[in-house]
């Protein structure tokens, strides 16, 4: 037996075998091949692919930033269409008798030189253009050879990390539980396992996968981190009886269901569920939230291989909101960017992207996008209690402008006779210390708060969230925190608007006491963490 330990992200047990998450391997190796013909087919086959990935692109970007930007795309095309370029890749296959992948890569290089060595300046910059090309084409090459790692049984899913659309992307109802050499606890990935209830432990370390193969038995300990590998007969009898202890304590917790969340002084607060998808719903339901605090819109993005439309956006926003029949549901608008990464929205690299281009700076700066999904808000309002919120506000002019856009959509939509909602309320994220330390000017703007731990953390603290070798460093219960959110309180309330927390710190109910005594008038929670939030409500006396 075999153990390593990690932290644990959600605390529960999950007994299996493991399955090795395979990811695309992008590395380009030179390999024999004997059947020079299909080589060829397969570059044809990615080509076709690629030129219609470029043209969704290009259009996409016609419409939203206009002809100039969008002629890269239109180059791109004609690249990948030059008979020079394709001849290339093709006489490497030929004379070489190697595979597909090398001869682009061998291209790409041979074209890149020599483009960098032009005396042009706008030749030049083509270097950058014949390699992202072929890049493409690389990938799209593999796309066929993804190794697929899930098979019929549940299975305990091990990786180096996940990003948040391959965490998406698994088949949820196969996954027992997810453990990771590397990863951080407020990272998407970690936050996903939460909403999904799937036992996870981050942070095992490089040695973790090095030692492990597909098909082993394991047992996962969601309470001490800890996984064991082919775990011995004394061991498993013992996560058994844990399994069966957390279960039954879990069911516990389910008589609170249709209980009030008052204290015991009669102080009464709303325990909301945190969703990313319409797929959460019947866990919302089951842990008996009062409404959803914030459900993560982008991710209807990440499962999307283009930009989803309003007519998809408003099914999604109209099924929640019907489902849960009049109580509140706060949509969050698209947090994309940083770690959640869209390949359509093609955005640039950035060294730095959680202090990047993301969030409300992309919506705000690419209308149409920010727009189709106001309509889509809009519109699926007349359905439910909606609220509307916004992520990563920094200022009050970001706030006015979304505004104008809010007003400007339903203008449009009282012109098309659209039916929407009057009582729609608006909040902002405050998730940068920035909207916490004029919060007293953001507060009349707006009817509520919602306090994103996670990032405010992360900022505060300059504690990069995926990072995971700084948990040490990451005080998630540092005063400065704990401060900003007083202040942002407040503020909120002077002014007549409520407060909310719907990071992961509002979970953690060692300090359910703090932040009730702070005036917080909503938690919002990954649905597992419902109940047990309002068990310690109920516990609690404001008056001792
Ligand atoms: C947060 O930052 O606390 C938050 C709720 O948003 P997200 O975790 O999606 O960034
Ligand atoms: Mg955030």
């Amino acid at each position: 037996m075999l153990t390593f330990t990690g932290k644990s992200v959600y605390s529960a047990v999950a007994i299996g075998k493991i399955s090795i998450f395979k990811r695309r391997d992008t590395e380009v190796k030179r390999e024999h091949i004997s059947d020079i013909d299909a080589e060829k087919a397969r570059v044809a086959k990615a080509k076709e692919y690629s030129l219609a990935q470029l043209q969704t692109i290009y259009d996409k970007a016609l419409k939203e930033v206009g002809e100039a930007n969008a002629q890269i795309f239109s180059i791109h095309m004609m690249m990948l269409d030059d008979e020079d370029y394709n001849d290339s890749i093709n006489n490497i296959i030929e004379t070489q008798q190697v595979n597909a992948e090398y001869a682009i890569a061998v291209t790409a290089d041979n074209f890149a030189e020599m483009f960098a060595t032009m005396e042009d300046a706008y030749m030049q910059a083509r270097s950058a253009d014949v390699k992202d090309i072929s890049n493409r084409m690389i990938a799209n090459l593999s796309a066929d050879n993804i190794e697929q790692s899930v098979t019929d049984d549940k299975v305990i899913i091990c990786a180096d990390d996940l990003a948040p659309s391959e965490t998406v992307s698994l088949d949820k109802e196969k996954v027992l539980a997810f453990v990771t050499a590397h990863g951080s606890s407020n990272s998407h990935t970690a936050i996903l396992a939460r909403n999904m209830n799937i036992p996870a432990i981050i942070g095992v370390g490089d040695e973790f996968l090095a030692q492990i193969k597909d098909g082993q038995n394991a047992a996962v300990d969601g309470f001490t981190g800890e996984i064991y590998i082919e775990p011995d007969e004394d061991t498993l009898a013992r996560m058994t009886k844990k399994q069966a202890e957390d279960i039954a304590q879990k069911k516990l917790l389910l008589e609170l269901k249709g209980k009030e969340n008052v204290t015991l002084d009669g102080t009464k607060v709303n325990i909301y569920a945190n969703i990313g998808g319409v797929g959460n719903i019947g866990a919302v339901l089951q842990n008996d939230a009062g409404g959803i605090g914030l459900f993560r819109s982008e991710f209807l993005y990440l499962e999307n291989d283009d930009y989803p439309t309003e007519e998809q956006q408003f099914t999604a926003y109209k099924k929640v909101l019907e489902s849960m029949a009049g109580k509140k549901v706060i949509i969050r608008t698209l947090d994309i960017g940083a770690d959640k990464q869209v390949d359509y929205f093609d955005l640039a690299k950035e060294e730095n992207p959680a202090l990047g281009y993301r969030a409300i700076r992309i919506c705000l700066t690419r209308p149409e996008i920010f727009k189709t999904q106001l309509r889509a808000l809009y519109r699926a309002s007349a359905y439910g209690n909606l609220g509307i919120m916004f992520p990563m506000i920094i200022s009050v002019s970001e706030v006015e402008k979304a505004l104008q856009f809010c007003e400007a959509v339903k203008a449009e939509l009282k012109t098309e006779n659209i039916e929407y909602s009057d009582n729609v309320e608006i909040g902002i994220m405050i998730e940068t210390p920035a909207a916490a330390m004029i919060s007293d000017k953001l507060a009349p703007m707006v009817d509520f708060f919602s306090v994103g731990t996670n990032d405010l953390t992360q900022y505060t603290l300059a504690c990069d969230r995926q990072n995971s070798n700084l948990e040490e460093f990451c005080d998630t219960h540092h005063e400065a925190i704990l401060r900003l959110i007083e202040l942002s309180a407040q503020n909120a309330h002077k002014h007549g608007a409520w407060i909310g927390i719907c990071g992961e710190l509002a979970a953690d109910t060692t300090l359910t006491e703090t932040f009730l005594r702070m005036g917080i008038d909503e938690f919002s929670v990954s649905p597992g963490f419902v109940l047990k939030v309002r068990n310690e409500v109920r516990n609690i006396d404001l008056n001792k």
